[in-house]
């Protein structure tokens, strides 16, 4: 089962464009929140309406279970298609400007009809936006900056969101006879945190019966090998086809990006003294069976597609000197994720349990601390109350190692927050920046450091801020962070979660470098995004981490010894 994410982004959209309309915030929300139970519940929406259940779901009221209704028997919603006719639907990208929002938006469009970004582009350089009232020069130079990003980031995707389709692309290339073999390349194939299209290399002897094939299900565009086609969740899919002896070959170009191929050329000529072509194999007396093939042919080690990004690939293959990388199978803890003590949606008892389900041997709740009041973090009299709960949890023996750990607030002046005598009664101490993200680089910086020079940080979380396609990180010199942690000694959080892979993987390789421990985090607020921190080993294999960079890899021991030894002392 999928969930309809057609239906889950129309919802959405319902609730923004109520309100640049004008609507009750609760009336417009309600739509925002059937679009996340559908999500966070995994609904199959369509079986629940055709058994007539839908309405028995909290949030789900008579007119939201209509609408719901008319989409899975006609794939259209009539009041969104009145709504959208009324206000541009375009609108609601608008809305997630920072500093925007709804109800600016319609100032927006009621007195400068500003219907898409260009417009609001256009006016900002025109100074009009910070004539109006709730405006000034400051914040119409925000929106500016912001807009350039939203532009870069335009038609790309985060990876994740990726991946069911190209899942449902790989089985359907499957299924085709003419299709010898075929697989993912470029970005995906790489595990790239962000992609711009999903790419198959397709071998074949028959291009026309496989583009017939395709072209049943999808409106494809035609480029002599090339089949491009947008799916219905706005996704780029290219599929390149050749004949059967360039696959290896195509396979292996396709995959690496560019400043990795440029130098997997230049050696290639330099071993084997022919110029490189990037569409046919140059010793054309030779058909590849596989990419170790390739490798060996070369006498380079064999390279992981995650690693194929830039020149350290080669170097180190030739040196015969790439490591085993981190997998799926090596981790043992699963340190930060909230409980309901603070924001998150599950007990500290379900979440342990959920995480011992996935073979994890101890778990380090890290709730919200005192200062994060949007999120309710714990003031210290909870701090005590949850460290009962964990200590009666525990002498249950449920199966798996509770930690005590809190996700501390780095206040603007980079201390943590609260007083060494709660601070000293935590396992785990994750220090994470989540205000106050204006400052200029040097004071970041500064703050940043701080809070890893305090006896008390173990762990710093989140450490550019990140939010991937949505927020760019802070301004922050994250080499001196990284200098910082290794000469402090410690730890440093890649958070697992799709939409952050934070720390990036340029940095891992750079914090490996000078010997900082890696803690793979998944940042969980319910017992499904613990899985999360899958995407976060993949991801730090991208980083060249092996088990013994990875401190969630340790046993619950090991961990607990490692722990003790960082500050304290
Ligand atoms: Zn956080
Ligand atoms: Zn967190």
């Amino acid at each position: 089962m999928e969930v309809d994410k057609k239906l889950v982004k129309i919802l959405r959209n319902i609730a923004i464009l109520l309100q640049i309309k004008g609507e009750n915030v609760f009336k417009a929300n309600a739509y925002a929140n059937a679009a996340d139970i559908i999500e966070s519940m995994q609904l199959d929406v369509r079986d629940l309406v055709r058994q007539g259940k839908l309405a028995e779901i909290k949030g789900f009221g008579e007119a939201l279970v209509k609408k719901i209704t008319e989409y899975v028997e006609t794939g259209k919603i009539s009041f969104y298609e009145k709504l959208t006719s009324e206000i541009p639907v375009e609108l609601v990208t608008i809305t997630k400007i920072p500093g925007i929002g709804p109800k600016k938006t319609k100032l927006l469009f009621e007195t400068l009809g500003i219907k898409t970004i260009d417009d609001l582009e256009q006016a900002c350089i025109d100074n009009k936006v910070a004539k109006i009232k709730g405006f000034s020069a400051k914040s119409q130079e925000i929106i500016l900056n912001s807009i350039q990003h939203i532009k870069a980031w335009k038609g790309k995707k985060h990876q994740f969101a990726c991946f069911q389709e190209a899942n449902n692309i790989d089985i359907l290339l499957k299924n085709i006879p003419e299709v010898i073999e075929h697989s993912l390349v470029g970005e995906m194939r790489r595990y790239s945190e962000i992609v711009s299209q999903v790419h198959f290399l397709v071998s074949t002897n028959e291009n026309q019966k496989v583009i017939d094939y395709l072209q049943q299900q999808f409106n494809l565009i035609l480029d002599g090998n090339v089949i491009t086609f947008s799916t219905d969740e706005e996704i780029d899919v290219k599929i390149q086809l050749t004949e059967p002896k360039n696959y290896i070959w195509l396979l292996h170009n396709l995959t690496g990006s560019e400043k990795y191929i440029n130098s997997f050329a230049k050696y290639f000529t330099e071993r084997t003294s022919q110029p490189f072509n990037f569409e046919q194999f140059p010793l054309s007396n030779k058909v590849l069976k596989s990419e170790s093939e390739l490798f060996e042919l070369l006498d380079l080690q064999y390279i992981p597609p995650e690693l194929r990004e830039n020149e350290l690939a080669i170097i180190r293959a030739k040196e015969k000197a790439i490591p085993k990388l981190v997998s799926e199978r090596d981790l043992k803890g699963m340190i930060h994720v909230h409980s309901s003590w603070s924001d998150g949606f599950n007990t500290i008892e379900q979440m342990a349990n959920a995480a011992r389900s996935l073979g994890f041997e101890y778990i380090v709740i890290c709730d919200h601390s005192q200062t994060a009041k949007y999120a309710n973090g714990l003031e210290p009299e909870r701090v005590i109350q949850q460290h009962k709960e964990i200590d009666e949890l525990n002498s249950k023996n449920i199966g798996i190692k509770i930690l005590k750990g809190i996700e501390s607030d780095i206040l603007p002046d980079g201390s943590l927050d609260y007083d060494e005598d709660i601070l000293k009664k935590f396992d785990v101490v994750v220090a994470s920046v989540h205000s106050h993200f204006k400052m200029s680089k040097n004071e970041m910086t500064r703050r940043i450091i701080y809070a890893i020079m305090s006896p008390y940080t173990h762990i710093l979380g989140h450490p550019t801020g990140r939010l991937l396609l949505s927020r760019e990180s802070y301004e922050v010199d994250i080499k001196s962070i990284i200098d910082a942690a290794s000469d402090y000694g410690k730890i440093i959080e890649l958070n697992a979660n799709p939409y952050r892979l934070d720390l990036p993987w340029e940095h891992i390789i750079y914090a490996k470098e000078k010997g900082v421990k890696i803690a793979i985090n998944p940042d969980s607020h319910d017992t499904n995004s613990l899985t999360d921190v899958f995407y976060g080993v993949k991801f730090a294999r991208k980083g060249w981490l092996e088990p013994n960079d990875v401190v969630n890899c340790l046993s619950h021991e090991e961990f607990l010894k490692y722990i003790n030894s960082l500050g304290k002392s």
